[in-house]
């Protein structure tokens, strides 16, 4: 008998491929799905590792904000759950030292400029079409911020919420008023004194390992869905039939729909004949490598900020100079994950970005503390990126006659939940039937990414 099921590949299983499989699965009467990756296990950048004693950290990935509602909702259809925590963070060393547990020298020198923040950001976010292209750092200038308050206050804020290191600057002026004023994703309240408020209410992520790994199973369960790791993607062919050949050193196999849930650059690469959109939309997200030094040092992490223990900071940002955009990240994990309460302190520090290396300390680590190493390859959030590559993916949605459909984070930003619900964007666009529609706000944040993505719903 004829298949009258439709072939489909995933290329990729992290939060975007596993999500989209995840919800092809539910339909074993209609999909008969492989996912391909070249990791040999699932999850993509969301993993964990044992640090000993018994004890795991997620090496990356850490959570976000209580709206991430399909993440949320992903994890319970597991049996997971995220943690509450509140986000404490400590910016600078000694005269530039500010937190938002209470006011210091710094917010007191900057209160002037805290308030007119207020405003600015208020005015951005009024005329937000116009601004959505727009640096910060020129609206910065515009309104005649100072250098420092920019370099030692602004940007760390937009590192922290974006994870965008040392490109903060470049990143468009109303991705930073949603820090403030979206109400779905927002993390902080602004305050007069502190610039952000003392308690931000977030979430912790459960074992990230073990979470991908339950849903890999869970998504297997049904029978229409199978994973084959260490399995990487090199060409992709859509031939005019309507009908992909996927090629992977185990040889070529014909699918009738490809969801890319790879990274841009991995999906540009193995596309034979991309279209000229596809092209400029891929093309255009820049990449840089940066390593992580997950460590138990505290003398370190005193020596490049102002380290309190009892204040239980979490995030930590070192700038190389108070006229330099440039920085590098920490994170006391203990502070963070809850199964490290109380335990030890354990640290993870992020090198940003190796073409300015020469910057980098990674060396005064003492390399007996070091637990481990990491390197990642993110993509910018730069004005480009809102410019260019988030308006066109609707475009390139259903390009190689009919068959290619794109999702991950890169589609709009670098946020675990904008992941999630980009694999159930393709995955509804296959045919598939939104999961969580008992959830209006899980619903409202996979209905705005859709049509930012794809189409009007
Ligand atoms: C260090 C770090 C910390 C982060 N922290 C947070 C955080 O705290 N909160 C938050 O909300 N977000 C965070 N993020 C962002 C968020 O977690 C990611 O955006 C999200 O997990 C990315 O999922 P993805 O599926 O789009 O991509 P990925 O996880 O990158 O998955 C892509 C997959 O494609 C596979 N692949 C690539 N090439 C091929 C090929 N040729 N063939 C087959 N497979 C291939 C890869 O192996 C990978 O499994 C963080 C990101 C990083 C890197």
């Amino acid at each position: 008998m004829a298949e009258t099921k439709s072939r489909v590949l995933i290329v990729g299983s992290g939060a975007a491929g596993l999500s989209a499989a995840w919800n092809l699965s539910h339909h074993p009467n209609l999909f008969n799905v492989q996912v391909w990756d070249k990791n040999e296990k699932p999850g993509g950048v969301a993993t964990s590792i044992d640090v000993g004693n018994g004890l795991y950290i997620n090496d990356g990935v850490q959570g976000g904000s209580p709206m991430y509602k399909n993440t949320i909702r992903l994890m319970e259809a597991v049996g997971m759950k995220c943690a509450p925590v509140d986000m404490k963070f400590s910016f600078g060393q000694g005269e530039n030292a500010w937190n938002n547990s209470y006011p210091t020298k710094l917010q007191k020198r900057f209160k002037s400029e805290i308030a007119r923040f207020r405003y600015v950001i208020k005015f951005v976010d009024f005329f937000k079409l116009f601004f959505a292209f727009i640096p910060i750092w020129i609206v910065m200038k515009m309104f005649f911020f100072s250098k420092e308050f920019c370099n030692l206050m602004v940007y760390p804020l937009v590192a922290l919420f974006f994870g965008t290191g040392n490109q903060s600057e470049r990143v468009s002026a109303v991705l930073v008023t949603q820090i403030f004023e979206n109400k779905s994703a927002r993390m902080f309240d602004y305050d007069p004194q502190l610039m952000v408020g003392e308690t931000a209410d977030m979430i912790a992520f459960p074992k990230l390992g073990e979470f991908y790994e339950r849903l890999q199973k869970n998504s297997e369960s049904n029978g229409n869905v199978t994973f084959h790791f260490g399995r990487a993607v090199t060409k992709i062919v859509r031939n005019s039939n309507g009908t992909v050949n996927a090629t992977s050193d185990a040889g070529t196999e014909t699918f009738d729909r490809v969801i890319m849930a790879c990274d841009a650059e991995t999906a540009l690469k193995v596309l034979d004949k991309p279209s000229l959109l596809e092209r400029i939309a891929l093309g255009n997200v820049e990449y840089y490598n940066d390593v992580t030094v997950t460590h138990e040092d505290t003398a370190y992490m005193k020596s490049k900020h102002d380290f309190v223990q009892d204040r239980k900071d979490q995030y930590f940002i070192h700038q190389y100079s108070p006229n330099s955009s440039l920085m590098e990240m920490s994170f006391n994990l203990s502070n963070y994950q809850p199964q490290l309460k109380g335990e030890r302190n354990i640290f993870q520090t992020i090198f940003l970005d190796d073409s300015v290396k020469e910057k980098w300390t990674r060396d005064e680590i003492d390399s007996k503390k070091v637990l481990h190493v990491k390197w990642w390859r993110q993509f910018s959030h730069s004005w480009k990126h809102f410019l260019v590559t988030v308006p066109l993916v609707r475009f390139i949605q259903g390009s190689g006659h009919g068959t290619t459909f794109y999702c991950g984070a890169y589609t709009i930003a670098n946020l675990h939940e904008i992941a999630v619900v980009s694999g159930f964007a393709a995955a509804k666009r296959l045919g598939a039937e939104y999961p969580f529609k008992q959830d209006a706000n899980a619903k409202s944040n996979f209905g705005m990414y859709y049509m930012a993505s794809h189409k009007l719903l």
